[in-house]
């Protein structure tokens, strides 16, 4: 008989709630996020876990994270072996996370840790499955910021729906239903904010304060704020491809158009000098005809990698199985 099977069977227990954080080279925040995170989930009353995903950090995050979990036991780390991405590190975090709750949290302190506790009151007060951390102030983001959030959303809810809240992030609540539901759609190309809303589960909207990156600098340059936005489009909406429709339409009048206005000059024996307006349209519609295969190529790539169905991220190992191991 094993005298610890009592514990044992505790610590396989799922926890209550589990918080997901991705990580990408973030040594200069991990203190200050520890210390916030901690005093939160301790006070909940909670069971509970937080998984780092380390998302093949270079820098010393992962030599900080081992040292962190040392004197934290509800800490879990998991490693990916490269950079996958931080659509792609929330996914190997929910698809690991074993809590009835997990949040998904930013490690820059942009997301105060203090909301989770108003996200678990507001899922139990109004019986949602989902709670949106909405960002009701700003004022921290550069203008750039601000400008490139308003325009994505805008267009996000035009194109796909208004189910998706406007300026809510990575910052959320899900039950074990949603995450499960999560988990069973494709991995590939993944936009957890507008995933989440179409699953339909009933939600609740909680606002905070988005503030200031703690310390560190972004790791969402403008290439993956681009590809950020392409996906959202490419992966909800089929409106760009209707797009091309409506060029070749419009181009399709323009050159009756054109042709009429040949016919009746020919005919009447003025014929025209015409190199420029021969050349502005050659160039026109060859430029169209690249963007709409451009277009189309988005959507064409998406299908090939979901068909392939190969791994958005590596693990290269998770704390609880090491833990395990070494017991
Ligand atoms: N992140 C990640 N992998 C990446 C890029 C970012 O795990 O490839 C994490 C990052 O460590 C942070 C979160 O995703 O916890 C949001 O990134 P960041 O704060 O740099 O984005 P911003 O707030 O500037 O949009
Ligand atoms: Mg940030």
């Amino acid at each position: 008989m094993n005298p610890a099977a009592d514990t044992d069977l505790d610590r396989a227990l799922p926890p209550q709630v589990s918080v997901v954080v991705p990580m990408y080279d973030e040594e200069a925040v991990i203190g200050m996020f520890v210390d916030r995170l901690r005093p939160v989930l301790d006070d909940l009353g909670q069971t509970y876990e937080v998984v780092v995903v380390d998302d093949g950090s270079r820098d010393t995050t992962p030599a900080l994270l081992e040292k962190a979990r040392r004197d934290w036991a509800e800490l879990r780390v998991i490693r990916l072996r490269a950079n996958a991405g931080h659509q792609a590190a929330l996914s190997a975090g929910l698809m690991r996370a074993r809590g009835a709750w997990v949040a998904t949290i930013d490690a820059d302190l942009q997301d105060p840790p203090e909301t989770i506790a108003a996200m678990l009151e507001a899922a139990r007060e109004q019986s949602a499955d989902v709670v949106y951390g909405v960002r009701n102030d700003r004022t921290t983001d550069s203008a750039f910021k601000r400008l490139t959030a308003n325009a994505y959303y805008r267009m996000i809810r035009r194109l796909v729906g208004h189910h998706v809240p406007a300026d809510a992030g990575d910052f959320r609540l899900m039950s074990r239903a949603t995450v499960d539901a999560v988990n069973r759609l494709p991995a590939q190309n993944r936009v957890l904010r507008l995933v989440v809303p179409a699953l339909g589960f009933p939600s609740a909207q909680v606002e905070y304060r988005r503030e200031e990156r703690a310390a560190g600098t972004t790791k969402y340059p403008l290439s993956r704020m681009i590809r950020l936005t392409v996906d959202s489009l490419t992966g909800f909406s089929i409106a760009p491809l209707r797009l091309a429709t409506y060029f070749g339409l419009g181009g399709a009048a323009v050159t009756a158009l054109l042709l009429a206005i040949a016919v009746v000059a020919f005919v009447t024996d003025h014929t025209l000098p015409g190199w420029t307006s021969t050349f502005v349209v050659v160039a026109a519609v060859g430029t169209l005809q690249l963007l709409c295969l451009g277009l189309l190529g988005e959507y064409v790539g998406r299908l090939y990698t979901q068909l392939q169905g190969r791994p958005t991220y590596h693990i290269a190992y998770d704390s609880v199985e090491w833990d395990s191991e070494q017991n």
